[in-house]
């Protein structure tokens, strides 16, 4: 049975994801910086029949919370396949360039990129068991530079400078890890899940959770063939699935 950890899985997409991968049969690790809300989330899976889940507490901005949860699970099990690095937040708005303190782009960055870096780092040794292992970095479409100086982009005029800048960070460590492990079974990519009606945007997005969900699952359960060291939008590309970075 595969193994998949999730960060921020108590709710919206992260939960989702991991409900779209126990019906696909993998045992989820479920990331939730609060346990009881883990739980909580644990016993609506588990009132689906979906049972091959436990939580784990994991606070991607405490690297005492981290390495806790890498103990936790590697006293459960010597292999993870997939890794998703879900959990995010935004910052309040508006994000202008020049007023915007540098405490908000500090405390976004811990979460977006240093605890992905952290998180990342911690369970590797894991993922290097699998036959098979997935990192997924849910990105955003956000987070591409290239459409950022696009004028025909139709979300040009979206720029909260911290979001951005923090995905744009998050795909920058995204790409040069893939190519870190170029050579080996593993597939590492970042996924944009599309503006979706999430608690994350007021549920302002007109995607849907299982359709962002899908999304990262499809990532995450790459086969042999699959791609790596690629910016999945169907948002931004969609003809191709493929972001430009
Ligand atoms: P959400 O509804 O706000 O859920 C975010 C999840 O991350 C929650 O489980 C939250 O836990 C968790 N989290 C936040 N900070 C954390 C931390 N320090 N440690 C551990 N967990 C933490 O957001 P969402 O819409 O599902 O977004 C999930 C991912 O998709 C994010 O990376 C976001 O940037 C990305 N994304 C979202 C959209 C969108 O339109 N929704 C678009 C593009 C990309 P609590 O419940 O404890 O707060």
């Amino acid at each position: 049975m595969k193994t998949a950890l999730i960060t921020g899985a108590n709710k919206s997409i992260g939960f989702e994801t991991a409900r779209q991968l126990l019906r696909q049969g993998y045992y989820l690790y479920l990331g939730c910086r609060d346990i009881e809300k883990g739980r909580e989330a644990v016993k609506l899976l588990q009132a689906e029949n979906l049972n091959q889940v436990e939580p784990v507490e994991i606070d991607v901005d405490d690297i005492n919370s981290i390495q806790a949860a890498r103990e936790v699970v590697g006293n459960k099990t010597n292999v993870l396949d997939v890794l998703i690095n879900n959990a995010g937040v935004s910052g309040s708005m508006p994000q202008a360039p020049l007023d915007t303190e540098i405490s908000l782009f500090r405390h976004v960055f811990e979460t977006n990129f240093f605890g992905v870096i952290t998180v990342t780092q911690a369970f590797v040794d894991l993922l290097k068991e699998s036959p098979e292992p997935r990192i997924v970095n849910v990105t955003s479409g956000l987070g591409s530079l290239t459409l950022h100086n696009d004028p025909e982009w139709h979300y040009y005029k979206v720029k909260p400078t911290v979001y951005v800048s923090s995905k744009a960070a998050l795909n920058a460590y995204t790409i040069v890890l893939a190519y870190e492990l170029r050579d080996t079974a593993f597939k590492v990519n970042a996924v944009d899940p599309g503006y979706t009606a999430t608690d994350f945007n007021n549920h302002t997005g007109p995607g849907t959770i299982p359709e962002a969900a899908a999304r990262v699952v499809k990532a995450a359960t790459l086969g042999v063939d699959g791609l790596t060291g690629q910016f999945f939008s169907d948002d931004n590309a969609p003809d191709t699935g493929i972001s430009p970075w």
